[in-house]
C-alpha cells in the first residue's frame, strides 16, 4: 500500500474531479461545473485553463473578464503548488499515458521502438498553437486537444474520438516513451513553465541513496532526476509533474517530497 499510495492518491483525485463534473451535467449540482478548459466552483469561483485563454487572447476576439480571472486562479494555485501537479493529479490523460508507460516497462526491447526526439518539442507547440490561432482566429490547439475530447468523451460518449485516445496509448507504449506528455503536450509545457517556481518539490539525499535508479527507471520525466547519485538537493526543473512514482519506488528513502524552503536549509 505504501508503495502506491500517491498512485492511488492521484487517482482519486482525478477520478473525483471527474465525477464531480458529471455529476453537475446529471444531478445539476453546482460544486464543479463546466470542463477542464472553462470551469466554476459553486458557480462563483472561475477556474480557466491558461493556455486556452491565451489562444484566445491571440484570435483577437476579447475574453470574458471570468476567463482571465480563472486562468489567474489556476496560474497562481499551480504556481504555488508545481506547476505540472495539473497533470499528475487532475488531467484525465495522464491515466492513459501511466498506462502506456507502465506496459512498456513490461515489453520486450524488441518490441518497443527506440526512437527519441527534444522533450522541448511541446514549447515549440506553444508557440505554433498561439501564431495560429492568430492566422485563423480560433484557438487552435482546443481543436485537437485530447484532454478536452476525453473529457466530452466521457460525458456525453465518446464517437471516434476513442481512436485519437488509442493512438496516444500506442504511441507511448511502443512508439516514443512518454512521448505525448513528456514531449509534445502544450497544456503540460505551459504548466511546467509556471512549475520552476512552486514550492512542492522532490528532495533528494546522495547519503541514503543505493545507487538502485528504480526512480529514474519509473519518472516519466527523467531528465529533471539529473541529480541523482552527483549530489543532495531538490529537483529544480518544472517538468516534475510532482507525481510521487519517485518517492513510491525508493527503498532508501533517498527521495521524498519537501518544501523549497526546507530545501534550502537543509543544504
Ligand atoms: S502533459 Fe498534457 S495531456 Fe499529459 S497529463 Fe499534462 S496536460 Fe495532460
Ligand atoms: S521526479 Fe518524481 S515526482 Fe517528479 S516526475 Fe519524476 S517520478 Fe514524478
Amino acid at each position: 500500500m505504501k508503495k502506491g499510495r500517491y498512485t492511488i492518491a492521484r487517482r482519486t483525485t482525478q477520478l473525483s474531479i471527474l465525477l464531480l463534473f458529471i455529476s453537475g451535467n446529471v444531478f445539476g449540482w453546482n460544486v464543479l461545473r463546466g470542463n477542464l478548459s472553462s470551469a466554476k466552483i459553486m458557480n462563483a469561483i472561475p477556474l480557466s485553463d491558461p493556455l486556452a485563454v491565451l489562444q484566445n487572447l491571440f484570435t483577437g476576439h476579447i475574453a470574458a473578464s471570468d476567463l482571465f480571472i480563472g486562468a489567474a486562479i489556476v496560474l497562481l494555485f499551480y504556481a504555488i503548488l508545481g506547476g505540472r501537479a495539473f497533470c499528475a493529479w487532475v488531467c484525465p490523460i495522464n491515466i492513459i499515458t501511466d498506462a502506456a508507460a507502465g506496459l512498456r516497462r513490461s515489453l520486450p526491447s524488441v518490441a518497443i521502438s527506440s526512437w527519441d526526439f527534444s522533450r522541448s518539442a511541446r514549447y515549440w507547440v506553444i508557440g505554433i498553437s498561439l501564431i495560429l490561432s492568430g492566422i485563423l482566429e480560433i484557438a487552435a490547439y482546443e481543436s485537437i486537444n485530447p484532454i478536452g475530447m476525453m473529457h466530452r468523451g466521457i460525458m456525453y460518449g465518446f464517437g471516434t474520438g476513442w481512436t485519437y485516445l488509442l493512438a496516444i496509448f500506442f504511441f507511448d507504449m511502443f512508439g516514443v516513451k512518454n512521448g505525448f506528455c513528456g514531449h509534445l503536450c502544450p497544456v503540460g509545457g505551459l504548466y511546467a513553465i509556471i512549475g520552476r517556481y512552486g514550492l512542492l518539490r522532490v528532495g533528494y539525499n546522495l547519503q541514503q541513496c543505493s545507487m538502485c535508479m528504480k526512480c529514474l527507471e519509473v519518472c516519466p520525466e527523467p531528465q529533471v532526476l539529473s541529480i541523482v547519485g552527483t549530489l543532495s538537493s531538490s529537483v529544480r526543473s518544472g517538468e516534475c509533474i510532482n507525481c510521487g512514482r519517485c518517492v513510491e519506488v525508493c527503498d532508501d528513502n533517498a527521495v521524498n517530497f519537501c518544501n523549497i524552503y526546507s530545501d534550502k536549509l537543509k543544504h
